[in-house]
């Protein structure tokens, strides 16, 4: 007997018959002689109503601990109707917010991270025949506060709910048919990958491919967990995310991702001397901003140019840092926009081949686009455009590096 976590995202839960849709699928999987644990999370557009709610009374930075006892509730809702919808058909099922399963996380506000879940509720219910369905996203810290996780952080729950269950594999429920070589949204040409690893994942998960959380695939990795994300629209087999050495054969390229939520920073005329760059990075730490790419240009008559990237959320926070700390070293002027995308190639095919990213910036120049910033690593090239020009950018790479047959693959063995 298998025992199988399935996560259902907003869409999958948006309306009443989307959640007796789910409460059949469930009791489907049990019918077919599973334990089954389900995470759940808010209705679509609950989580974003519920942000909007907290910021039009608690102003643009309200309350950390009482934005997530809001923001909490869009899943408790859920949970308490999926339940019934399976009680509905006849099975027993109860459900479980963060803490009554013994979610525990630490005590950062909006962005916790998990310590521990205590299985042995869960575990009696399943034991018991029952479905557990447990309410995605939320925790509590170690005095009681409720925590949540981060947006998108039901996925990350469901695979935590999975390593402590033990669970044969998690399912991850959306609106599309799997992960794609880019979001389909963008690209009707987006091909479904069958099989990715888990490097590869979590390299998109990072660039931008926001269907799964990327705390929620780094999870999974470093607990064994197949995840399995499909629809819940439809029976088609999607995609496993897996470790290496259970996929044969790579694709040279296998995702072309975007992400418009950063912005960038520009500190021009700085001097060119040692600690420069920790006088300006080091307020930035100390504020718990974190800062993407980093590019210092060739110095020329002593002075030179920094320019960085930061989450949109964290711009006009780490602007002013920067302005301050640009006028005590003598920068001669702090500026920056909100206006780029950071568009990525990823690849584990690119590991043992050269000239990826010439051929990408060639790709980008035919199609007149002006590339601002360049990062690299082993698995991904990522550039930084005007925003206006993303979905453009997006088509040509995937054209160019997928569509066009560039999928041949790249093992040695
Ligand atoms: P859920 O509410 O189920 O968690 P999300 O909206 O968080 O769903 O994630 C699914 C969405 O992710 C898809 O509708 C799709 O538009 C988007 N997406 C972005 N990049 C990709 C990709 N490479 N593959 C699949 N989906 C992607
Ligand atoms: N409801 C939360 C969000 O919208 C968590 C999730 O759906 O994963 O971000
Ligand atoms: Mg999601």
């Amino acid at each position: 007997m298998a025992l199988i976590v399935q996560k259902y995202g907003g869409t999958s839960v948006g309306d009443p018959d989307r959640i007796r849709n789910v409460a059949a699928r469930v009791v489907e999987t049990l019918d077919a002689g599973n334990r089954v644990a389900v995470v759940v999370s808010a209705m679509s557009g609950e989580t974003n109503d519920l942000v909007a709610l907290a910021r039009e009374i608690g102003g643009e930075e309200p309350d950390p601990r009482e934005y997530d006892v809001l923001v909490s509730t869009g899943e408790q809702k859920t949970i308490a109707l999926l339940a019934m919808a399976i009680h509905g058909l006849g099975r027993r099922a109860r459900s479980f917010t963060g803490a009554q399963m013994g979610m525990r996380t630490d005590t950062a506000h909006t962005r916790a991270r998990i310590a521990s879940i205590d299985a042995k509720r869960i575990l009696s219910v399943l034991d018991s025949g029952a479905v557990a369905v447990i309410a995605g996203f939320q925790g509590v810290d170690d005095e009681g506060n409720i925590t949540t996780l981060g947006r998108g952080g039901s996925d990350t729950s469901a695979v935590a709910v999975a390593a402590a269950l033990g669970a044969d594999h998690c399912e991850i429920f959306t609106d599309v048919d799997g992960v794609f070589t880019t979001d389909p949204r963008i690209v009707p040409e987006a091909c479904k990958i069958d099989r990715i690893t888990y490097e590869e994942m979590i390299e998109m998960a990072s660039l931008g491919a926001k269907v799964l959380q990327i705390r929620s695939v780094r999870f999974a990795a470093r607990h064994h967990i197949p995840i399995h994300v499909r629809s819940s629209f439809n029976r088609n087999e999607g995609t496993w995310v897996l470790p290496e050495d259970e996929i044969m054969e790579g694709l040279f390229v296998s995702g072309v991702t975007y992400n418009r939520d950063e912005a960038k920073i520009r500190v021009r005329g700085v001097r060119d001397v040692p600690g420069a760059a920790a006088r300006i990075f080091g307020p930035l730490s100390n504020a718990g901003i974190v800062v993407d790419m980093i590019i210092q240009n060739l110095s020329q008559d002593g002075t030179t140019d920094v320019t960085f990237t930061v989450k949109k959320d964290d711009y006009r926070r780490a602007l002013n840092i920067t302005k301050e700390v640009g006028g005590e070293i003598g920068a001669e002027e702090v500026g920056g926009n909100e206006t780029i995308a950071k568009v990525s190639i990823v690849g584990l095919g690119m590991k043992d081949h050269a000239g990826v990213a010439s051929r990408m910036f060639q790709v980008l120049a035919d199609e007149g686009i002006n590339i601002q910033l360049i990062a690299t690593s082993e698995i991904k090239v990522s550039v930084v455009i005007d925003v206006a020009e993303t979905d453009r950018a997006v088509k040509a790479l995937h054209a160019a590096f997928i569509e066009a047959g560039a999928a041949e693959p790249v093992r040695e063995s």
